[in-house]
């Protein structure tokens, strides 16, 4: 049997319509988010919203599913890899992830979320949580409840059919496999680096750095890396993130602090990172599964890769830090390469995890991790969760908040609904540093070709062994064809230890 190409056609044209929508409501959020009038957020929410719900009427339509049902019994002949077989596997996947969920529901946690982000602003701003609890019992007790509808009828847990939307087919197990051998090390690494003989001098970084020359300097640095600025553009916002508009349309977004160099050097960077992966899709594919990114895990080690592996290098900054020097002329006088490259990889336990440093940052996530689960399954209640945050960062970091703006409030994703979310992050940082490893070895030198400023063949690595694919493949799987072998926190711990121990003056443990 094969595929009725009329009928694929039909369903490609309904994906793309959707797309159409999608994108249409992403350019108003990034509009949003780079420069609305105050006044003018109310309209625009109801501008989204209307999309939003057109978006999730084409894509649950019962014509459609009738379509991809017929398409998913006769696409038995194709390759499971290509990019039809692909189309229809991921599309019905997200036609019955789309129809598990009443619209009622949807709806419901729609304008949860909406009022959850809200209350969370202004409970954050007044360093009070219990303003709070209310809201995010009732988002939770939502999210529990897609939660049941979306595993009913297959072996997931409540909590892992929440974290497919963001890490597909991800298991708790296996995270928490990966996580528990990251801990210790971490742990002990952090430790050690606070004992250390040797400190880095950061006030190198929290002088006054002009903002015109920072704004130079990072949009030639994403250049120089491989962002394409004839696909896409940098613009800046107060929280960074990557959006794509169109297959030739990437807008990266960054901040940059006048008294903290790396916020806008390795956000932008960072952004970057997300930017060239989705510049690395195929653009004919654009609105499918094969031009689709795989999962937010992936996502974020191709951002992770450029900010850290790339950008927290030595030889990147052989490169790089002439151009520095010149750029910041005053700021860096006197400063030398050894000592800059010491202050953008100091490791010191924070309690805000937007500004943690590459080794505290996943213990951070753990805690996450560990309590996000614990309010789906009942056993942590939202009322105590301030008290089970603080006592986690008491034992992890060895540091406790005090107050609920520096601790439990201080990330907006559980107030948004966004549950499941926080794990990809260490999977990316993990992800990056396995992928990097393999890239090392089947290239050759890249550090060589770092000090010359030469990133193209790393770039092609990526497009070809990640990017390209799109969802043909799983992202455990695509880890499992890049580099040889499952998703495993080694090369990670590796990567952290060779780099730090030498800086701090760290007899190896
Ligand atoms: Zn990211």
């Amino acid at each position: 049997m094969s595929v009725n190409q009329q009928r694929f056609d039909a369903v490609c044209a309904r994906a793309r319509e959707a797309m159409i929508l999608h994108s249409t409501a992403d350019t108003l959020e990034w509009d949003e988010r780079t420069g609305l009038p105050i006044a003018a957020g109310e309209y625009r929410a109801q501008q989204v919203s209307t999309l939003r719900a057109l978006v999730h009427q084409r894509r649950t339509d019962p014509v459609y599913g009738e379509d991809l049902l017929s398409l998913v019994q006769e696409c038995g002949d194709e390759d499971p890899h290509g990019p039809i077989a692909a189309t229809i596997r991921e599309l019905h996947r997200d036609w019955q992830r789309d129809c598990k969920l009443p619209t009622q529901l949807v709806e419901r946690m729609s304008r949860a979320t909406v009022r959850g982000q809200q209350t969370w602003d202004a409970a954050r701003k007044a360093d009070d949580f219990s303003m709070f609890e209310k809201t995010l019992e009732h988002v939770i007790d939502l999210k529990r409840e897609a939660g049941e509808r979306l595993s009913e009828g297959t072996d997931r847990s409540v909590y892992e059919a929440l974290l497919d939307e963001y890490e597909p087919d991800a298991r708790v197990e296996d995270i928490q496999q990966v996580f528990d051998n990251l801990r210790e090390p971490l742990v002990q690494l952090i430790a050690a680096a606070k004992d250390a003989p040797k400190q880095p001098d950061i006030s190198i970084l929290e002088r006054t750095y002009c903002m015109e020359n920072q704004r130079d300097f990072s949009h030639f640095v994403a250049e120089q890396t491989g962002f394409d600025f004839d696909r896409g553009r940098l613009d800046e916002t107060s929280h960074p993130f990557c959006t794509t508009l169109g297959p030739n349309d990437c807008r990266i977004l960054t901040r940059y602090d006048p008294h903290w160099l790396p916020a806008g050097l390795f956000g932008t960077m960072h952004e970057a990172g997300h930017g060239m992966y989705e510049q690395g899709l195929r653009p004919d594919w654009f609105g499918l599964p094969p031009g689709s990114y795989v999962s937010l895990g992936i996502h974020e080690s191709q951002s992770r890769l450029w900010e850290n592996q790339v950008g927290r290098s030595r030889p990147f900054w052989e490169w790089l830090y002439p151009q520095a020097l010149e750029a910041f002329a005053t700021q860096l006088e006197g400063v030398s390469l050894d000592s800059f490259y010491f202050a953008i990889n100091t490791v010191r336990p924070s309690l805000i995890r937007v500004e943690a440093d590459e080794a505290t940052y996943n213990l951070h996530i753990i805690i996450r991790f560990d309590l996000e689960r614990q309010l789906i399954d009942g056993t942590l209640s939202v009322k105590d969760l301030p008290e089970a945050w603080n006592s986690r960062y008491q034992s992890d970091l060895g540091i406790c908040p005090s107050s609920d703006a520096d601790g439990v409030l201080q990330d907006v994703h559980w107030s948004a609904g966004l549950i499941g979310y926080f794990p990809t992050y260490t999977l990316g940082n993990v992800a990056a540093a396995q992928l990097f490893d393999a890239a090392s070895d089947q290239i050759g030198d890249l550090n060589e070709l770092f000090a010359e400023g030469e990133f193209r063949l790393l770039l092609d690595w990526l497009r070809e062994r990640i990017h390209f694919d799109g969802r043909c493949y799983s992202g455990a799987d695509l880890i499992q064809r890049a580099t040889g072998k499952p998703l495993c926190s080694t090369h990670f711990v590796n990567y952290l230890k060779s780099k730090l121990e030498p800086l701090y003056g760290i007899t190896g443990s």
